[in-house]
């Protein structure tokens, strides 16, 4: 019997071959949902729109096609707007693994808290590619450091977060200085008058619409859970959830302010933990990025806009430390974990005065057909992959003054063993915990 090597399923895209054996040393050897649709589509030239949620591999599927056109047109530039640093940097990883096989076609993110003279140099070298947040690249437009004659793909990725953060002055600022013959590319986890009224501006009639899942869906790999607590028995439920997890943790807070103050806490028990949000400088945010992504933290707190765009393929539990003010970011979150197939855990915390904002997520979720978890206690959001689980739903009690078994105070010395604690537990004496001053 003759055999004969599978195809790659990259392979019916014919692809140019650097591209092939990039995608073959990342290992992606199955293009997902949203790459088997845009891809062959945006090969055509065609101008799409992508709604497709965070973590269904949406990059690849405007990258591998934008680098396919810079390579066949070698005067031609590509422009990837983004709502954040964090995200830009995200793109640029993957970018310089795609392009490993290629020479250049460089590229460079153009974000704020960065020089724009050391920006500026970069440009001089003629990336092929431009990875902007809108503000900073409007800066340098207004100084004519450059223009974007050259442009022939404009990507606008988490369109609704974009607009969401106020970009909406800067993109149409930008948009009157492209060149008209260009294919645009426009990607967004959800839909609303907004983001269609940019799609009329900026994309042709003749655009592709790419649907992957519901608009919004919360990934079916993510195992929901909802804790009933008060404000004051928050933090022991964190340190709880945080004790009994192995692997890495992303807590989300509503302000800077809360997450610095949440992570100090955690700092105080021992937690090796940072944090990521807006009030702090680039370095910090991608030293923390960084700590997190090498396993070198355990814990990772952060608020939204800050969250967008960490790509940590590895984590295994979000919890909502507050739940967020907008519900489709209820789902951004919850979309960290669980990705690209692989499963997670998100738990929220949820209080007398979230109930307004649960319920507008909990209409979310059911308007997209995706699982509503019911709200528990603490005992069951601990015990959910064990087995003792209580089916009716009860109040947390409010926190009490005796430290318990689960206290975080009786089990320093298992954070100890398991390596996560920083300080040997005799040094620990000195570290009183607040709630204990
Ligand atoms: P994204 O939605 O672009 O943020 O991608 C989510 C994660 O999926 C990233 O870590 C990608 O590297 C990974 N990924 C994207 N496409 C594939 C693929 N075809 N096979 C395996 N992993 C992928």
């Amino acid at each position: 019997m003759q055999y004969t090597l599978p195809m790659s399923y990259f392979e019916k895209f014919k692809l140019l071959a650097p591209i092939d054996q990039a995608l073959d040393a990342l290992q992606f050897k199955k293009p997902t949902p949203i790459q088997e649709k845009a891809i062959p589509a945006i090969l055509k030239g065609t101008d799409v729109i992508g709604n497709a949620q965070t973590g269904t591999g949406k990059t690849a599927a405007f990258c591998i096609p934008t680098l396919t056109t810079l390579l066949n047109q070698p005067t031609k530039t590509a422009l990837i707007l983004v709502p954040t640093r964090e995200l830009a940097i995200q793109i640029e990883k993957f970018w310089i693994e795609l392009s490993q096989f290629c020479t250049a076609v460089t590229c460079v993110t153009l974000v704020g808290g960065v020089p724009m003279d050391t920006q500026l140099k970069k440009m001089k070298k003629n990336p092929r590619l431009i990875i902007a947040t809108p503000g900073r690249l409007v800066d340098h437009l207004q100084l004519e450091n450059f223009d974007l004659k050259t442009v022939a793909v404009l990507i606008l990725d988490e369109a609704d977060r974009m607009l969401d953060m106020g970009f909406s002055a800067q993109l149409n600022e930008i948009l009157r200085l492209l060149p008209h013959k260009r294919q645009t590319l426009l990607f967004s986890a959800t839909w609303d008058g907004a983001v269609s009224s940019l799609a009329k501006k900026f994309l042709s009639n003749q655009m592709v619409r790419i649907t992957v899942g519901e608009v919004s869906q919360a990934a079916s790999s993510v195992g929901q859970i909802l804790v009933n607590t008060n404000e004051s028995g928050k933090r022991d439920l964190l340190l709880e959830e945080i004790n009994a997890e192995r692997g890495s943790i992303l807590v989300f807070t509503g302000t800077q302010v809360r997450t610095e103050s949440v992570a100090n806490y955690l700092e105080e028990y021992g937690v090796a933990v940072n944090r990521l949000h807006g009030g702090r400088t680039q370095g910090q945010r991608s030293t923390a990025l960084k700590q997190f992504r090498e396993g070198k933290i355990k814990v990772l707190v952060a608020t939204d806009v800050a969250a967008r765009g960490i790509d940590v393929s590895d984590i295994a539990h979000v919890i909502n430390f507050d739940l967020p003010q907008i519900a489709e970011d209820y789902v951004h979150r919850i979309g960290r974990t669980g990705r690209a197939g692989s499963s997670g855990r998100a738990t929220s915390f949820l209080t007398e005065q979230d109930l307004k904002r649960w319920n507008e997520i909990v209409e979310l979720l059911k308007k997209t057909g995706s699982p509503v978890p019911k709200p528990t206690t603490k005992k069951r959001a601990r015990a959910a992959n064990i087995e003792d689980v209580e089916s009716e739903m009860v109040q947390v009690q409010p926190k009490s003054k005796k430290p318990t078994r689960s206290h975080p105070q009786n089990r320093r010395e298992n954070l100890w063993e398991k390596g996560s604690v920083k300080v040997k537990p005799a040094e620990e004496q000195r570290i009183k915990p607040k709630t204990q001053r």
